[in-house]
């Protein structure tokens, strides 16, 4: 916080979720001094709340977005070689009923995706027979189906990822702080020239000066840009999706499956295996309530059963089903007229006339172009010559390469975590989660073995997780630790009550929190977001 106050930066990026992550690691990495301020918690946003799939969007394919889906096929395939360890190539399959999909036209849709992808080691798609799709999804509706598709597409963990982006920023000498809130965006002769922000842990107001600032605010952009130009127009149309964690035994899925929409409205769910669960999303409504804090309604709710009961009938999922919910904000740049299934997902960058840079809109998976986009525009913004090329093409975000490179890390992490006495499980999770930093976990186990135990029984995550997360991923909350550094919020259903005073006790060693903190910390947790969010119904 010091080194906040008295530096001057190159650049300050407003906002903490995947864009501005990949904005300060590009930027850094081009020798910008940078400092990334992010109101809440890394990734609280949208940048947590998506379906987590690392996708060139074949849906998109549908609308004729062509050039959306090349440049998130060509980012997919970027994002398997930097973090392979974080983004898992899948298979997801398309059930076809006798007179419900065209074949043809679906066929060829996949024939133009799987070439978008640009033959990088993709496995190609393939019609599946009857049979085969039973195979897969044992559950499924078998009255008029008549067989069906397999293509690959990637799943992640979009919290992990954007923490991982915003450790290799810091890696490159970025300097990045949450629970900091640009409240005021100063100027001198009408052009920015820093932020006046608020510390909302403890209240302190201060000033940031930098050369240029960046805003990557995505559903708040609105109300970042009235900050700059109080005469600012509207730009974003927010449109909720809404999305459901099942238990994946009832379901019974070998792949991801597309679900067609109970209602008329022609769109598609995706139910995703996920962490050992299934996740299902999304919905796709305008939404004009609090930005921080998105309810999951009945309405919501009911539509993604209502889907899953129709292509999985025999699953017959209740409410009761439910392990937990969450809901994000697409922050859609506007197109009056249209719906919100048909806006672009395109992203857009403008310039203020104070000279701040916006961008919103976009996906998780083309972040790193949006990045690159802005840090250029940045840089010949200052006139910096001497600055880099953009590299992020190159970085490794945790050390982990594809290949035969990780199949050797992943037989060492388990041998590694073997002899500290962790399960298979546990090394895997470690794994996916921190990459090559694994290490780091099994060296805070030495400090105290009570830290390798589970965080909560038969889920991999273990102790030692917070108390690195606290040293060396800045959580400050107990919702930090169990919604974004784990996904404990989402997976534990009503195991996660007994997570919530460990977690806290060991986030009061290592912040110094007194015995009223701890309680209060816990009881912050469990009131406002354990019992006024559905996201944790069964929590
Ligand atoms: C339901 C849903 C499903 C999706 N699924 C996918 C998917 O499967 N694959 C995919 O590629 N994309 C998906 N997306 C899109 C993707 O999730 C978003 O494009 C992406 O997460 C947006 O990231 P962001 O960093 O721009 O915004 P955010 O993650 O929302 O980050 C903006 C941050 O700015 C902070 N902020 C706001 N105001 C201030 C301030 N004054 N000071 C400091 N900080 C501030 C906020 O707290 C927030 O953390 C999905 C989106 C939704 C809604």
């Amino acid at each position: 916080m010091r080194r906040l106050q008295s530096d001057r930066f190159d650049l300050i990026v407003i906002g903490g979720g995947i864009t501005g992550a990949g904005i300060s690691l590009d930027a850094a990495s081009r020798g910008l001094r940078v400092a990334l301020l992010e109101k809440s918690d890394f990734a609280s946003g949208t940048s947590s709340k998506s379906t987590k799939l690392i996708h060139g969007g074949l849906r998109y394919l549908e609308n004729l977005h062509l050039a959306l889906t090349y440049e998130a096929c060509v980012e997919r395939q970027l994002l398997l070689r930097l973090a392979p360890h974080l983004v898992e190539p899948f298979p997801f399959l398309i059930p076809n009923y006798r007179g419900f999909l065209q074949k043809q036209k679906l066929s060829a849709g996949l024939w133009l995706y799987d070439l978008m992808a640009s033959l990088q080691g993709v496995t190609f798609h393939r019609a599946l027979s009857r049979d085969e799709v039973i195979r897969f999804a044992p559950l499924i509706e078998r009255n008029r189906l008549s067989g069906g598709f397999i293509y690959y597409d990637c799943k992640t963990d979009d919290s992990r990822l954007t923490l991982e982006v915003i450790k290799c920023g810091a890696r490159y000498g970025a300097l990045p702080i949450n629970y900091v809130e640009v409240v005021e965006i100063l100027r001198e002769r009408r052009l920015a020239t820093g932020v006046k922000a608020v510390d909302r842990l403890t209240g302190e107001i201060f000033e940031v000066g930098a050369r240029s600032i960046a805003s990557a605010t995505g559903a708040w952009t609105d109300a970042v840009h009235k900050l700059d130009d109080s005469q600012a127009k509207p730009m974003i149309r927010p449109s909720k999706g809404a999305h459901l964690v099942l238990p994946r035994e009832k379901l019974r899925l070998e792949t991801a499956v597309l679900v067609p929409s109970a209602t008329e409205d022609g769109r598609f769910i995706f139910a995703v295996p996920w962490y050992g669960e299934v996740l299902l999303g999304t919905t796709d409504t305008d939404y004009t309530g609090s930005l921080d804090n998105i309810p999951v309604t009945n309405e919501d709710v009911a539509y993604l059963i209502a889907a899953t009961n129709r292509l999985f009938p025999e699953a017959k999922i209740t409410t009761e089903d439910v392990i937990s919910s969450f809901a994000g904000v697409r922050p859609l740049i506007d197109s009056p007229g249209a719906s919100t299934t048909r806006i672009s997902r395109e992203h857009s960058t403008f310039e203020s006339p104070s000279g701040v840079i916006f961008v919103a809109g976009g996906k998780l998976t083309t972040y790193r172009r949006m990045a690159q986009e802005v840090t250029d525009r940045i840089i010949s913004r200052l006139g910096l010559k001497e600055a880099k090329r953009c590299s992020t093409e190159r970085i490794l975000l945790s050390g982990v390469e594809l290949g035969e490179t990780a199949d050797r890390l992943r037989a060492q992490a388990i041998e590694d975590c073997k002899a500290q006495g962790l399960e298979e499980d546990v090394a895997l999770s470690l794994l996916t989660s921190f990459g090559k930093d694994y290490q780091a976990i099994l060296k805070i186990i030495d400090e105290d073995r009570n830290l390798s135990r589970r965080i909560i029984g038969g889920l991999p995550h273990i102790r030692a997780e917070v108390v690195y997360a606290c040293r060396f991923e800045l959580a400050a909350k107990v919702e930090d630790i169990l919604r974004r550094r784990t996904r404990l919020a989402l997976l534990a259903g009503n195991r996660l009550a007994r997570a919530i005073e460990d977690t806290a006790e060991l986030m009061g060693k290592e912040l110094d929190w007194d015995r009223n903190q701890i309680k209060s910390e816990a009881n912050v947790y469990k009131e406002t977001v354990g019992m006024l969010q559905t996201a944790d119904r069964r929590g």
